[in-house]
């Protein structure tokens, strides 16, 4: 496996092994992936990231309601209250992102104390969808606020610009930030992309956006992820962890975190996920070559 290989897009494995019943069963332990980011999530599926802005802490997505303690078992761990907990960032509205919303929310002091933020758009996929308990449960939980991508978000040492990226769902918001390592005074550009799920930008497709998304939709994820390949990206934090093949690369040292800086995984992650929406739409793009492989 050549180097470019090891953070590339990974075909997801069944949700935790495929029995959500059990999901002890794979656990992962919490790694540092940024100077002040780890991710806590806790399972090998979804991923939840924490981010210590020296005035308080930020999470951005939540995981799964029945991992919960793991999460909060990680953030003790690695030295953390989840009480101090400031903002609650959620990629998109599904349920193994902000399955642990309200309950963190609750830990950390209730909204006077700890903001839960979405994207307009999700939240009305939230609102619609928030009874509904198939092909994933959402938790009450109740949005504080609305990303503004002219406004971003300041904590302490973080300026968390976002921008709105639908496909996966309509609402679905990515984070760019940047994070000094004072040690060595090197600065590193970081992204999370909110949703690269692409099946619900598959004609035909029964999911429950299906009514919602459009092929505009589909074309408009296509440009997107090929504008954004281009940025300038050190750390790529995947938002589910074979986005960037995370499972099984995990350095020795979990506290490492200069083994996830490359300059191709948040590329290739986008140009294969476009590839792969573009493969949907063959008489549109008769002459695709896939250009990224997949990792099976
Ligand atoms: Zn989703």
């Amino acid at each position: 496996m050549t180097d470019r290989k090891r953070f590339a897009y990974k075909n997801p494995k069944p949700r935790c092994g495929g029995n959500l019943k059990t999901r002890w069963n794979y656990t992962e332990p919490a790694y540092r992936m940024a100077p002040h980011v780890w991710n806590v999530g806790g399972q090998d599926d979804v991923s939840a990231y924490l981010l210590d802005s020296g005035e308080g802490l930020i999470l951005i997505d939540t995981g799964y309601e029945d991992t919960l303690y793991l999460l909060i078992d990680h953030i003790w761990r690695i030295g953390y209250d989840p009480a101090d907990i400031k903002k609650i960032l959620l990629s998109h509205y599904h349920g193994d992102h902000s399955q642990g919303a309200r309950l963190i929310q609750e830990m950390a002091g209730g909204k006077e104390n700890c903001e839960i933020w979405l994207s307009e758009a999700d939240e009305i996929n939230h609102q619609r969808t928030k009874d509904e308990t198939v092909p994933m449960e959402v938790l009450p939980y109740e949005v504080t606020n609305f990303y503004d991508p002219q406004e971003p978000i300041m904590l302490g040492r973080f300026v968390i610009r976002t921008r709105l990226t639908p496909g996966h769902t309509w609402g679905a918001t990515s984070f760019f930030f940047d994070d000094t390592d004072e040690e060595t005074g090197k600065t590193y550009h970081c992204a999370m992309h909110g949703g690269l799920g692409t099946v619900m930008m598959k004609p035909g497709t029964q999911r429950m956006e299906h009514e919602l998304m459009t092929p505009e939709g589909a074309f408009r994820f296509i440009r997107d992820c090929l504008e954004l390949a281009e940025m300038d990206v050190d750390i790529n934090l995947p938002s589910h962890l074979n986005q960037a093949n995370l499972d099984e690369n995990l350095p020795e040292d979990l506290n490492d975190y200069t083994w996830f800086v490359n300059d191709y995984s948040w590329h290739d992650m986008l140009v294969n996920r476009d590839e792969e929406v573009m493969s949907y739409y063959p008489e549109i793009y008769p002459d695709l070559v896939r250009t990224i492989p997949t990792l099976k």
